[in-house]
């Protein structure tokens, strides 16, 4: 199976370390995209998956801290490494507990960041291959291999769609995934049918997964966009 192109999310507002890291990262396979200022990043991050943030501290609009500390709040669990200004000791310290994955001090050796950002991408890529074959959230254990489902050590009945939209939401777990995409990758409708499908299967799966299916625990609407699961 070929491996997919990973995804990175570089927050940079210094223009030649862009072109830079860029074009390094674009020659090493990742796709990425660029944001330059803090709100622009939170609103990246929070709407699409991405496999890692490349994440600059000092940043116009917000900075990278609270950049940081917001996409957590929101459940976004992507990879963060944080870019620090040199000698701020107490700076990589507030990132790690804002949630950050690892830091590294301007200036630095290409590759040192390179081999940072394997390193987290090799992480996460080792979790996501462990919660393809079972997830528990709450209540809840799924096996996704035998397609058994429990909720409080009592087996649930899902249909084969339904596995699949479970399996597609914890596979990505803290990105917001729009009705569209569900169809496409789920149902894997070329076409643009009705985007209902998709919400009435979200309220049965809710009804049998969650405690209180009218107020959502774990798949949440984001009004507008979709939904998130937040398992
Ligand atoms: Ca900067």
């Amino acid at each position: 199976m070929p491996e997919l192109q990973r995804r990175i999310l570089l927050v940079e507002d210094e223009e030649s370390l862009i072109l830079t890291l860029r074009d390094r990262f674009e020659s090493e396979g990742y796709a990425v995209t660029v944001q330059s200022d803090g709100e622009s990043a939170l609103a990246a991050g929070t709407r699409s998956p991405f496999d890692l943030i490349v994440l600059d501290v000092a940043l116009p609009k917000k900075n990278g801290f609270d950049v940081c500390r917001d996409l957590r709040q929101r459940g976004i669990q992507t990879p963060i490494l944080m870019l620090t200004a040199r000698g701020q000791v107490v700076d990589r310290v507030v990132g790690l507990k804002l949630g950050a994955d690892d830091y590294l001090t301007k200036p630095f050796e290409m590759m040192e960041l390179l081999a940072r950002v394997e390193a987290l991408l090799r992480r996460s890529r080792t979790m996501a291959a462990n919660a393809s074959d079972s997830f528990a959230f709450g209540p809840v254990h799924v096996d996704f291999r035998s397609a058994e489902v429990r909720r409080e050590g009592a087996p649930v009945e899902l249909s084969t769609l339904e596995i699949k939209l479970l399996r597609y939401f914890v596979e990505h777990r803290g990105a917001v995934v729009g009705r569209d995409e569900l169809l496409d990758k789920v149902w894997g409708y070329d076409a643009t049918p009705v985007t209902r499908t998709v919400d009435v299967h979200v309220a049965s799966l809710r009804q049998k997964l969650e405690a209180n299916p009218s107020k959502p625990e774990y798949i949440v609407t984001v009004h507008g966009l979709g939904y998130k699961f937040t398992g």
